[in-house]
């Protein structure tokens, strides 16, 4: 695997198919996954790992997200990647004077709660996708409006890229893994399980007739009871992600998705209805 950290250095006139995992890095299993697939459907495997500051907001964590090249790197190449494009902050933002904004999908959920978020991932996403030049990228279902977000961007700017979307990799107690859970003290990652249990419970009632308003109230009640702050716990339509009034036809597709704090760690989850 070879490292890269100029654009100047990134590979040109590769021969055969580019699959292309964009990481803000710390990986996990949910990233290697990704890699493995890219690297199984396509010629070259091109893993980005860039902590991209326009998409943390002003009181996040971008100062203490963890930061570990060497051995992620490590990683990566044992999943596969043929290269990893570490960057710099300048060699991503020589000028820092356009945005990707996408509109509608942004409104609500992570948009509504970080503002100025998506326009940071879209942003750096394009950039990475014009820099890299893929045929297939590879993104996470954890990470569900994001997904809608880009879908909408590639579409809405006619991107010559075909979208991956990955199933959620989790733990064995089913907390979806992420870059934040080593935030977590034990106690809180005692805790953590029971979002995706409640999203479950939630789901699997709606599905039996419940009806989607007392769900979501229950969701949060028993995250509120145990000890989260609970910023949204909602069933939405895909792929518009606006608030889902009754289950759809078999036809349409739509979710559960939750985002709650526990202590100082902010953890988001979805599962499909
Ligand atoms: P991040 O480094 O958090 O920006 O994530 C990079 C990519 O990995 C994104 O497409 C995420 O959606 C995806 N990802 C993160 N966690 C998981 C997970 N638990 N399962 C599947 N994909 C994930």
């Amino acid at each position: 695997m070879k490292i890269i950290h100029n654009v100047a250095d990134l590979p040109r006139n590769l021969t055969g198919s580019v699959g292309f995992v964009p990481t803000m890095g710390a990986f996990h299993e949910g990233h290697l996954a990704l890699m493995r697939r890219a690297k199984a459907e396509n010629d070259h495997c091109v893993v980005s790992l860039f902590v991209n500051p326009k998409q943390f907001g002003a009181n996040e964590d971008f100062g203490r997200y963890p930061r570990d090249l060497t051995a992620d790197a490590a990683m990566a190449e044992a999943a596969g990647a043929d290269f990893l494009f570490a960057p710099t902050r300048e060699d991503v933002y020589p000028t820092d004077l356009v945005d990707v904004v996408v509109r509608g999908v942004t409104d609500r959920w992570e948009g509504a709660h970080r503002p100025g978020h998506f326009a940071g991932v879209a942003t750096v996403v394009l950039k990475l996708f014009n820099l890299v030049r893929p045929d297939l990228a590879y993104f996470g279902q954890k990470d569900l409006q994001q997904c809608q977000v880009i879908r909408q961007m590639v579409d809405g700017l006619n991107v010559p890229v075909r979208l991956v979307i990955h199933p959620t990799i989790r733990d064995a107690d089913g907390l979806a893994m992420s870059s934040r859970n080593r935030y977590l003290s034990e106690e809180h990652r005692a805790k953590a399980p029971l979002l995706y249990a409640s999203l479950t419970e939630a789901a699997n009632a709606i599905r039996s007739g419940s009806s989607v308003a007392s769900e979501e109230e229950s969701g949060r009640s028993k995250l509120e009871q145990a000890g989260f702050l609970v910023e949204y716990f909602a069933a939405v339509s895909l792929p518009g992600m606006d608030p889902l009034i009754d289950l759809p036809g078999k036809e349409s597709t739509s979710a559960i998705i939750v985002a709650a704090k526990i202590g100082t760690t902010r953890l988001i989850d979805n599962v499909s209805l």
